[in-house]
């Protein structure tokens, strides 16, 4: 089924329909900012930015390009989530083919719920020797935080409830949207 508009600002992706939350235009405002920090945090380095698949492509995409200086790119591939609903177990996919010993890296998350993901992916990284780690989340849910984390940079705290939109689907779908909407329970 494709998504659709209802006569309101609603969206349907399969059974479910999402409110808005926040605009593309907020969205931009807010990645260039993060953009523009992390310019002046690595001013003069060269880091890896390592983008967790797939719901963090699209963040990680506008990240780096708003990024003003050299950099790197690599993707991993995780997994702990199934529908909306957390599966309780981490699994690496697809694994990072760059040496990470002595680089800085960037980890772009889409969104950090429990936590389980980055609290897992940062013990990994620790254990191949960088230089320094750290963490950019698009969207943080702080109510539902299990795991101890360090997230050093974080788009938008939210409610804990599932949203949709700039890389984060339901069921594959949603992840196109420009903006970020919010499941109505
Ligand atoms: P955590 O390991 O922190 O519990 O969950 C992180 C992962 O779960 C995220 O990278 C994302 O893929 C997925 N996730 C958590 N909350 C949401 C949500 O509200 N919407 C969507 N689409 N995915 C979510």
């Amino acid at each position: 089924m494709q998504p659709y508009a209802h006569p309101s600002d609603h969206i349907q992706l399969h059974d479910l329909l999402f409110v808005p939350l926040f605009s593309e235009a907020k969205v931009r405002e807010r990645v260039r900012e993060l953009g523009a920090t992390l310019s002046q945090q690595y001013h003069n380095k060269t880091p890896l930015f390592i983008s967790i698949l797939s719901g963090a492509f699209v963040f990680a995409s506008d990240l780096m390009r708003d990024f003003d200086g050299n950099c790197e790119v690599g993707f991993v591939k995780l997994s702990s989530y199934t529908g909306t609903q957390s599966s309780g177990r981490v699994q690496t996919v697809m694994g990072l083919e760059k040496d990470l010993k002595d680089r800085h890296l960037i980890v772009v998350e889409d969104i950090v719920d429990t936590g389980r993901t980055l609290h897992f992916f940062l013990d990994h990284l620790r254990s191949q020797g960088p230089a320094s780690i750290c963490t950019v989340t698009f969207l943080r849910k702080p109510e539902a935080l299990a795991f101890p984390v360090q997230v050093d940079h974080a788009g938008f705290d939210i409610e804990n409830r599932f949203v949709v939109g700039y890389g984060l689907d339901y069921e594959g779908l949603g992840r196109n949207l420009p903006g970020v909407y919010q499941l109505i329970e």
